[in-house]
């Protein structure tokens, strides 16, 4: 669904209705139309004034927000109401929001499966039709993921373009604020209004200097790119074998994987993990613009194996920093007693954060550590560069592609596992199988490539299969947001 403006600004539904019914005697703020009066939630990370920020976690479950993130506020001014905070995975990480400390989110479309994650609470209450839209937070894949699995619109914009102030940081060089909506249309009008540079984010002011190395040369041709199916499978491939090499320890992941005597064997259901579902939605898609009168052009992203290992050690790297904050002295929860400072710290961190958050601190810390960091930060640093420029060599061709199409997710919407944590093959809830929280990791390649790189993405519903949404992405370069909406509401 586009929308057109008229010559004043106004939205055009606006101006249609105006010119029906004739209830104004006098109109104004033409930017304010898309979202006056609209009530909308926000994802428990992201700061409101007078409302709790909980991130999902013990540590903070009583802490409230003492003052309003720039992009709330900006759609405050426009006139619309926040009526409420979201749950999470704790702190933004996982796919699930079964890492919510505090609460379980289930799928509006089957509620044996999960939301997705981290922003699943967003997603589930714009699906539910609860909201039209949504704030979330992106930092792997963290809106577009839950946007697919709930069959709604999920907008990740270029790193920079919208401020993070009143944002609580996870991975600061990876996330974005993002939009979950009920349409691409409404997703657009949202970005449109909360976007822009502010003085209280720098990295706002210098996005477009950073980003301006990159230039834009797309032509007048309708030129889509889609991954080749031999590099697709080259990267599942890759990143199912640097999991199981890194978890050849983790009896919980046996299933996924057989550690034999001579080393590692690839698992089937792992390499698998690319459900037929999901490709034919994706090919749905690329039907559709193929019929449209896009050229499909089939690219090589070489280094894409490589985008799970370098989101996770950035990531877990910039966690540990970030998250070094929850001290129990300036911030939620505070054990009863303590010996004294440093006991205080233990023990504050031992009961409020939850087990994955504990995993990524060490992690964290592991890659971080002195005398190695050659080998693990700064490698993957290297790598992240790579991704970067063959990104931008991507959508700096003559003649496009103006996107790269894209699957969100392997899987649509998964199951829980059936009591304790034991092999996900061998656990099918009633809502479909399970998948472990290690094969939950190796399934963001597809979405942590573009906050690697800075880039727009946006996911939006290509199909039902079997009852459940399946949806595509659409990465573009460096500030074509306006670009990908277009492109997906011609879908719509
Ligand atoms: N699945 C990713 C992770 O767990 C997504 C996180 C995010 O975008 N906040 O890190």
């Amino acid at each position: 669904m586009s929308r057109s403006v008229d010559k004043d600004g106004f939205p055009a539904y606006v101006t249609a209705w105006e010119n029906r019914i004739g209830a104004f005697l006098e109109l104004r703020e033409p930017e304010l139309w898309p979202a006056a009066g609209l009530p909308f939630a926000v994802k428990d990370n992201i700061a409101v004034k007078g409302f709790g920020l909980t991130c999902a976690s013990k540590l903070l479950e009583s802490f409230r927000a003492t003052y309003t993130a720039t992009a709330v506020k900006r759609l405050q001014s426009a006139g619309a109401v926040v009526i409420g905070k979201t749950n999470m995975d704790e702190f933004g990480m996982g796919s699930s929001t079964d890492n919510s400390a505090l609460k379980r989110t289930n799928n509006p479309w089957d509620d044996s499966r999960v939301a997705g994650g981290s922003s699943g609470g967003s997603a589930a209450a714009v699906a539910a039709g609860l909201v039209p839209f949504a704030l979330g937070s992106d930092t792997g894949g963290s809106v577009r993921q839950p946007a697919a699995f709930c069959g709604v619109v999920g907008l990740k914009p270029t790193y920079g373009a919208v401020s993070r102030y009143g944002l609580v940081a996870y991975a600061s060089s990876l996330e974005t604020i993002g939009v979950l909506a009920d349409s691409v249309g409404r997703a657009r009008d949202v970005f449109r209004i909360i976007q822009g540079p502010d003085p209280m984010d720098q990295t706002t002011a210098a996005a477009r200097l950073v980003h301006g190395a990159w230039h834009p040369v797309a032509g007048n041709k309708k030129v889509l790119a889609v991954l080749d199916p031999v590099s697709l499978v080259q990267a599942i491939r890759a990143v199912v074998r640097g999991a199981a090499l890194v978890s050849k320890t983790r009896r919980d992941d046996n299933d996924l994987y057989e550690v034999g005597e001579g080393g590692v064997q690839e698992d089937a259901q792992l390499i698998n993990l690319l459900e037929e579902e999901v490709l034919a939605g994706f090919s749905k898609a690329v039907d559709a613009y193929r019929d449209l009168g896009y050229e499909i052009r089939e690219v090589t992203i070489p280094s894409l194996a490589y985008s799970v290992p370098v989101y996770y050690t950035i990531a877990t790297a910039e966690a540990s920093a970030n998250l070094a904050r929850f001290d129990g002295i300036r911030y939620g929860k505070r054990p009863e007693w303590a010996e004294n400072p440093e006991d205080l710290i233990d023990k504050t961190r031992a009961m409020g954060f939850g087990s994955e958050v504990k995993l990524r601190i060490l992690l964290g810390t592991f890659v971080l550590r002195s005398g190695f960091q050659d080998r693990y930060y700064l490698r993957a640093q290297q790598l992240r560069k790579q991704i970067t420029r063959e990104f931008y060599a991507l959508f700096s061709g003559k003649d496009g592609p103006q996107a790269l199409l894209m699957p969100v997710f392997p899987t649509r919407a998964f199951g829980r596992a059936v009591g304790d944590k034991g092999g996900a093959g061998k656990n099918r809830g009633a809502g479909g199988p399970a998948l472990s929280s290690f094969a939950q990791k190796a399934a963001d390649l597809f979405t942590c490539p573009a906050n690697l790189a800075g880039l727009p993405a946006l996911t939006f519903p290509a199909s039902v299969e079997g009852g459940l949404p399946v949806g595509v992405q659409l990465l573009g370069a460096p500030f074509s947001e306006e670009l990908i909406c277009s492109i997906a509401a011609e879908y719509e």
